[in-house]
């Protein structure tokens, strides 16, 4: 498929014009950032593993009905998906209590929530992404209450589904975050405007923990130096069953050589 002009550039991904109007091209990139982009690396075979995480994530999503951007996967790192106008909220979904919210509530990192916390954070890199209520959702018109209300749902839902999923093959959904946008009127061969779950759902936007070890196959092992980010992400798509193809990611290298003693009789 032919790839039209780049219409965004963010922290992970690339978006590029594709042929048919109302559609684009996402592009994974092995970009790694955490603290608003205070930390950085590229790690290698990162972007190829999140869009074939992602394109398992959003079409099995896309079974139990809820819609979403993703047309198809087109390449390793490239997918094909519907236009949307994002709405400026980062949708996080918490299930136990770690990161910024035991930061913030002084809550014990690893507390079982009673019932999954909906939070509302304002996308905005520059103000470090800002926890906010509904009502600033309403005052500053960011979305309608009939969207916000619906996309709360598809939240839950969403939840739901994934928790059971990733329970399945030993693993904790911890919390994610989601990002929804606006179809436009007449795009997408739609006459009507639709919310579409948009953006990724991969271990960059998620944290996953082995069920048993508690062992981290996410992007925490980026944030916190943990160790071999592509293992944890490997292990997450193995468990999956989405490992079968060849993703062309280079094995593991040793920089210094083992050296091996062999005692002599
Ligand atoms: N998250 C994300 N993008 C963001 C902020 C958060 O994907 O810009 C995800 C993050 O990976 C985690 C969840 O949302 O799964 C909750 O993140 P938290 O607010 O605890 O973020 P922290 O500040 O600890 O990175």
């Amino acid at each position: 498929m032919k790839k039209g002009k780049k219409l965004y550039e963010g922290k992970a991904k690339i978006l590029y014009a594709a042929p048919d109007k109302g559609t684009a091209i996402q592009h994974f990139k092995d970009d790694a950032t955490a603290f608003n982009n205070q930390k950085k690396a590229i790690i290698e075979g990162k972007g190829i593993l999140n869009n074939r995480i992602s394109e398992h994530i959003l079409s099995s999503l896309n079974h139990i009905g809820i819609e979403t951007h993703l047309i198809k996967r087109i390449n390793m790192r490239e997918q094909l998906i519907k236009l949307v106008e994002i709405i400026p909220i980062e949708f996080i979904i918490r299930n136990i209590a770690t990161g910024s919210l035991t930061k913030r509530l002084g809550i014990e990192e690893g507390t079982i929530l009673e019932k999954p916390l909906l939070e509302f954070c304002y996308k905005d890199d520059s103000l470090g992404d800002p926890l906010i209520a509904r009502e600033h959702i309403y005052a500053f018109n960011y979305c309608d209450v009939k969207t916000l209300n619906f996309i709360t749902n598809q939240c839950f839902r969403i939840n739901d589904f994934l928790q059971g999923m990733f329970k399945g093959i030993g693993i904790k959904l911890v919390d994610f975050k989601l990002e929804f946008g606006r179809t436009r009127k007449n795009e997408s061969g739609s006459t009507t405007e639709k919310i579409l779950l948009a953006d990724e759902i991969s271990p960059d936007t998620c944290r996953l923990w082995d069920a048993t070890s508690e062992k981290k196959l996410d992007k925490d092992i980026f944030r916190k130096d943990l160790g071999n980010l592509i293992k944890g992400y490997q292990e997450v798509a193995r468990r999956l069953d989405i490992l079968h193809e060849q993703t062309n990611i280079r094995p593991i290298k040793f920089t210094k050589p083992i050296a091996v003693k062999i005692k002599k009789k």
